[in-house]
């Protein structure tokens, strides 16, 4: 058999598999287009490029914020630039009720989530002896509880459409310590967790559940922080926010990779 028969058979199976199973044919297509994507902290840094990106393979995007109104309604203006829907929404999303508001104004306006994409976090760059259990509370919820809060709240959703894609900010600080905090590193290595709990529970619904660890990507949260040198990162400069975004699209394309961490970090570390 040559080698394009082959690959045409094996297309042929598996679309004959997703028919089987009773699966919309997308299931092993990689059109994201009319898509509704949820991305936390989408005002700036990382999180906007992710919304931009998205939207230029055609997803709608709602754009979450938690204090800089007139950064998330300019990214809302360039996602519409490009033909899509989008729409600023501010709640702190390690506060329950406000991401139960959150995600039932997004299902109102555009549509029940189908991608999301739990970027929203903070880092609190202080001395070892100064960190407080306040300073542990509040980076845990902003940067970890925040990402169960609203998964929990869109899979009911997804769970429903047997499809979904949810792409999670870890950090090469779960991997190597990193240069905040022992408060950041563990908020960032139980992004990994809950990562691999989702991805086991939810593989056989058609919802696949990833984590992108970046790191020294040059925005505000490296900028602030004096011990993010470039000269630390093996390639010699700072990772730019379009280069986590690609994979993020890649990620809501792909239905076939979940559980998975891709480190986009200059040879920081190495899986
Ligand atoms: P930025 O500081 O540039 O942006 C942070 C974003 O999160 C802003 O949109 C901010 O909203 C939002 N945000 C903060 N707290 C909350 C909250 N309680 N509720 C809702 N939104 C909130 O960060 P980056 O773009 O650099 O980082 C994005 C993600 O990537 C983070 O999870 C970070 O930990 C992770 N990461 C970043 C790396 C890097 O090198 N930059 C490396 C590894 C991981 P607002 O503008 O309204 O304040």
């Amino acid at each position: 058999m040559s080698l394009n028969s082959a690959i045409l058979n094996r297309q042929a199976v598996v679309r004959g598999c997703a028919a089987r199973s009773g699966e919309d044919e997308r299931v092993a297509s990689n059109d994201v287009s009319g898509k509704v994507a949820l991305v936390t902290g989408a005002s700036r840094g990382i999180g906007k490029a992710v919304a931009l990106a998205l939207a230029e393979a055609g997803v709608d995007v709602a754009v979450n914020y938690v204090t800089q109104d007139a950064a998330a309604q300019e990214t809302c203006k360039r996602i519409k630039s490009l033909g899509r829907r989008a729409l600023a929404i501010r709640a702190d999303v390690s506060q329950g009720v406000e991401v139960a508001r959150l995600v039932k104004t997004v299902e109102e306006s555009l549509g029940p989530v189908e991608i999301l994409v739990n970027n929203a976090g903070i880092t609190r760059p202080q001395p070892l002896h100064e960190i407080t259990e306040k300073d542990w509370d509040e980076l845990l919820d902003t940067n970890l509880k925040s990402a169960f809060l609203v998964t929990q709240c869109v899979l009911p959703a997804m769970r429903a459409r047997h499809w979904g894609r949810i792409i999670n900010l870890s950090s090469v600080a779960a991997q190597t310590g990193g240069v905040v905090g022992p408060h950041y590193a563990a908020s960032k290595a139980g992004i990994i967790g809950l990562t691999h709990s989702y991805a086991t529970l939810l593989s056989k619904e058609g919802i696949t559940v990833n984590a992108i660890a970046p790191a020294l990507i040059y925005t505000e949260m490296v900028a602030v922080n004096p011990k993010a040198r470039a000269d630390l990162i093996p390639v010699g400069r700072f990772g730019a926010v379009e280069e986590v975004a690609e994979i993020a699209v890649m990620l809501a394309r792909n239905g076939y990779i979940t559980g998975q961490t891709i480190n986009v970090n200059g040879g920081w570390y190495f899986s």
